[in-house]
């Protein structure tokens, strides 16, 4: 059974097993004859048969989503989309196809569709990161949210579990810090609330069982509210500490904010622990960063930095290079406050020792 919603931003958002299937029927909404299809390398196989389920309507295509959306791919994808007079954008695949989709639509006004297959969000959100020389820049826009949204739970099925679990902390992450967002609203909270429940219920039940199609269905439901939820608010400490660790130690981007996560919340539990009671309710009861740590490391998640290759003489130079750069949070950021939360990150003890 596949239910559909028109989401708080205007996208039309579908839910349900085998829902690829039915891209012609988002097609003709569309009034698209020709559509480029998009993905990375590794999931090419999975959009040339959305390609043939496409048949004639597909135009073209394009299987080379780069990590980051590049800008040089995305001046070949926009080459190729016009000389094939592409109509429209169908990205199938995770973040990186998502952000090839939205870096195409700004400068061409193409219509898209995604069809993911991680619990990123990029698709629920106005937001495209594209990374030019090296160097990363985000700009929001509404013409990169994509029109419709195709949650089909029988794709994100064969996504890795560790990468399950990365992407699911990654997606609550969004919704954790949305709770105590500058410019949260009592819609963005509901629907922060909505994605952590969504997430503590549904992942247990897919590390259980990859294969099971309503839990997988489930964590989709959270992959949306917590996507849509940062394309709301804006972000504090647990993203600006994970941009630190990313950019100037080249951590990857998915486990940093796995280890990360527990860190900061506690941290910003102390000032408002009302704010992120709800993490506590949807997880085991206890304080929220503790109640996030035991969660992450019953689902099996990567809980320290070490292991990342993060040495512990860097964890000063991170402390300075996070502070360097001041920024809203709602409990102040010190010197000691933040060098205390990188070693416990580092060195995988529980928050706040
Ligand atoms: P990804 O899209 O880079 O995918 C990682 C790898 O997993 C790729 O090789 C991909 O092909 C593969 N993969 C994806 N789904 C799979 C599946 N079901 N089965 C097997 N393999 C699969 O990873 P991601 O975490 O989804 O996205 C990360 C990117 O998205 C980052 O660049 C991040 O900045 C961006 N992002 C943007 C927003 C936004 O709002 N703009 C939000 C979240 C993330």
């Amino acid at each position: 059974m596949s239910l559909s919603i028109t989401s708080i931003n205007g996208q039309k958002v579908r839910f349900g097993a085998g829902l690829r299937n039915d891209i012609c029927a988002e097609l003709s909404e569309l009034e698209s004859e020709k559509a480029l299809v998009l993905s990375t390398p590794e999931q090419a196989d999975m959009a040339m048969e959305l390609a043939t389920v496409i048949g004639d309507r597909a135009s073209g295509v394009f299987t080379r989503a780069t990590m980051h959306t590049p800008v040089d791919v995305t001046e070949e994808a926009v080459e190729h989309a016009r000389s094939i007079q592409a109509d429209s954008l169908v990205a199938i695949g995770g973040g990186s196809t998502i952000g090839l989709g939205k870096a195409i639509a700004l400068r061409t006004g193409l219509p898209q569709i995604a069809i993911p297959t991680t619990y990123a969000g990029s698709e629920a959100t106005p937001i495209l990161g594209q990374t030019k020389n090296g160097i990363k820049s985000t700009l929001t826009d509404q013409s990169v949210l994509p029109r419709a949204i195709l949650y089909d739970p029988e794709l994100v099925a064969s996504l890795p579990t560790a990468m399950t679990v990365n992407s699911a902390l990654n997606a609550m992450a969004h919704a954790a810090e949305a709770l105590y967002a500058k410019d949260r609203t009592d819609q963005t909270t509901e629907l922060a609330i909505n994605g952590l429940d969504a997430f503590a219920a549904g992942l247990p039940k897919v590390v259980a069982d990859p294969g099971d199609l309503k839990a997988r269905e489930d964590t989709q439901h959270g992959a949306w509210a917590c996507g849509t939820v940062l394309g709301q608010v804006g972000m504090a400490l647990h993203h600006k500490l994970c941009h630190t660790l990313g950019g100037s130690f080249n951590l990857p981007h998915a486990e940093t904010h796995a280890i990360v996560l527990p860190h900061a919340i506690a941290y910003n539990a102390a000032g408002v622990p009302d704010l992120l009671a709800p993490v506590s309710q949807a997880l085991d009861g206890t304080e929220p960063g503790q109640a996030l740590w035991n969660f992450a490391k019953a689902m099996g998640a990567p809980m320290a930095l070490k292991g990342l290759g993060l040495s512990e003489t860097d964890l000063d130079r991170a402390t300075e290079i996070a502070l360097s750069n001041p920024y809203w949070n709602p409990q102040p950021v010190t010197a000691d406050g933040l060098r205390t939360l990188l070693h416990n990150a580092w060195a995988g003890n529980a928050p706040g020792r």
